[in-house]
């Protein structure tokens, strides 16, 4: 082939006349130093707090620490490439994630990226990773249940839509369980369900995913991840993204449901980064701060008013204690922030009394006017009895000596305690609650051994449920016990313990 000269000069006359050299505007700075994924740069004149800045390789940062000749910034990704004299771009862009329906069903990392290898996600947009709570005028009553399927929750501590619910304890004493039960309990219901792993082992997410999908709740489930390998500035955005995509659900009017396991981890992760940035270490070691960390967080759990679409976030953060103690600086900071605790004990758990629920000292401050009439009705007098209990057992060892009422009370007591017991992956509905409940506080369970109590419940709601289903069904609709229904119920009751051989107390 030959090459005519005119050609090439008439197309590079051609080039040359069509050249456009893009604009972009950009504020760049130089990187000063880089260690740990926390980058030191210089230069950075406008840059914003919390602003996405661009690292060699399109690795992404977030600008946190702004000081008069320099900015810190956490890298969000690998950093190993990265080196002082090294170019940064601000992005005039405050740290974002994607959020939309196509989020549901998928595993994402902290700013989610997808890691199930499901393919890509067609994300309906971006939310701010941080924002500023709902204001009180925007807000609205919980008045309405989150039903966890966990008896002992349901019946003594209930959540309530827009409330944030504490589950605290040490180490394996089943504070996943109690979250992965309540996702499961929402299957065929309205609530959506995000459940934000923080800092734990890969295997322990991978175990939760397998489980939710097994139990099909992976459809209304979104899991965001930042696992312990991970960098800590993903463990420490996690939770953030994880609320910014269930706010997305919340501003269309929908529930959520949101989960973080757990914020003791995120608040090492908090502190790492702090230190790398040298902020000044206080209590603990962590940064002056900390109570602003979760707050934010927790704030943006809310229930929407009427005219703002009614949505809401429902909160349940994890907090793992050592050796029980909440006085510890995260344990005392969250407990203040939430609308209640639920504590989990190890003695109780080893003693087989699980869920390992410390019925006594867990609190429920707004959940009571969530209640459905119906729990409400039988429940003050669960709690009642389970308190009398308490406070008798310490004489149980006396036996015999006692008088008549006191025996009755603890007899009853340990009933009662059995009852609570839950294994996992079995969310009892409301109305196999209720009756269950209704059974063994007036007195029609008094004849049967406490070993066999978890039978009787089992045989006696299938009883019900096949001979008498007007019964469940009227309180799982109207979910109220009327008059009508409870002597429909304590007929239905008496008839099983005739059918069996136990007592049926009188009238
Ligand atoms: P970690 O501190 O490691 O996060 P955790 O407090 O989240 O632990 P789980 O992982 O939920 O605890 O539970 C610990 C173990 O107890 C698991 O093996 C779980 O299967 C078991 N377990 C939890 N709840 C129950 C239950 N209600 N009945 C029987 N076993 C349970
Ligand atoms: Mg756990």
């Amino acid at each position: 082939m030959v090459l005519k000269l005119d050609d090439i000069t008439a197309k590079i006359r051609q080039q040359i006349e069509f050249f456009e050299a893009p604009i972009e505007e950009a504020d760049v700075g130089t990187v000063i130093s880089v260690g740990d994924g926390i980058a030191r740069v210089a230069g950075l004149r406008n840059v914003m707090a919390s602003e996405l800045l661009e690292f060699p390789g399109g690795v992404l940062g977030i600008a946190l620490n702004l000081e008069t000749n320099q900015v810190g910034a956490v890298i969000m990704g690998d950093y190993e490439h990265i080196e002082a004299g090294n170019t940064v771009k601000s992005t005039k862009r405050i740290a974002s994630v994607p959020v939309g329906e196509a989020l549901m069903g998928r595993v994402v990392n902290a700013i989610g990226e997808p890691l199930d290898g499901k393919g890509p996600i067609q994300n309906a947009g971006f939310y701010p990773v941080e924002k500023i709570a709902p204001g009180v005028i925007d807000r609205a009553n919980v008045d309405t249940p989150v039903q966890t399927g966990i008896m002992a929750i349901d019946a003594m501590v209930p959540v309530g839509r827009g409330q944030r619910e504490l589950i605290i304890g040490d180490r394996q004493t089943g504070k996943t369980a109690i979250a992965v039960d309540a996702i499961i309990n929402q299957k065929g219901k309205d609530l959506l369900c995000i459940y934000v792993a923080i800092g734990q082992r890969q295997g322990q997410v991978a175990q939760v995913v397998a489980t939710l999908e097994e139990q099909g709740a992976m459809a209304y489930t979104i899991v965001v991840v930042a696992g312990a390998s991970d960098p800590a500035p993903m463990q420490y955005i996690a939770p953030y993204s994880g609320c910014a995509m269930a706010e997305y659900f919340m501003d269309k009017g929908k529930e959520v449901l949101i989960i973080y396991d757990d914020l003791s981890k995120h608040a090492w992760a908090y502190r790492q980064i702090s230190l790398l940035l040298r902020r000044p270490p206080g209590r603990e070691a962590y940064p002056g701060d900390l109570f602003y960390l979760h707050s934010r967080l927790l704030e943006r759990s809310a229930k929407l008013s009427k005219a703002k679409g009614g949505g809401s976030i429902t909160a349940l953060p994890i907090i793992e204690t050592l050796a029980g103690d909440v006085s510890a600086y995260v344990p005392t900071n969250v407990i203040s922030i939430t609308d209640g605790q639920i504590f989990l004990e190890s003695d109780l758990f080893y003693s087989g009394q699980r869920p390992a629920i410390n019925a006594g000292v867990s609190v429920s401050r707004v959940g009571g006017d969530a209640q459905t009439k119906a729990m409400k009705k039988v429940a003050g007098q669960l709690r009642l009895d389970l308190a009398q209990y308490r406070s008798l057992a310490a004489f149980a060892q006396f036996g015999s000596d006692l008088d008549q009422a006191t025996r009755e009370q603890l007899e009853r007591g340990m009933r009662l305690t059995e009852l609570l017991k839950q294994p996992q992956y079995r969310p009892l509905p409301l109305e196999d609650q209720v009756i269950s409940i209704y059974a063994f506080t007036k007195g029609y369970g008094r004849t049967v051994p406490v070993v066999k109590v978890a039978e009787y419940v089992e045989k006696m709601l299938q009883f019900i449920k096949s001979n008498h289903p007007g019964v469940s069904q009227t309180i799982a609709d109207k979910k109220v016990l009327t008059d009508d229904v409870e002597i429909s119920l304590r007929s239905a009751l008496a008839s099983y313990n005739q059918s069996v051989g136990y007592d049926v107390p009188k009238s």
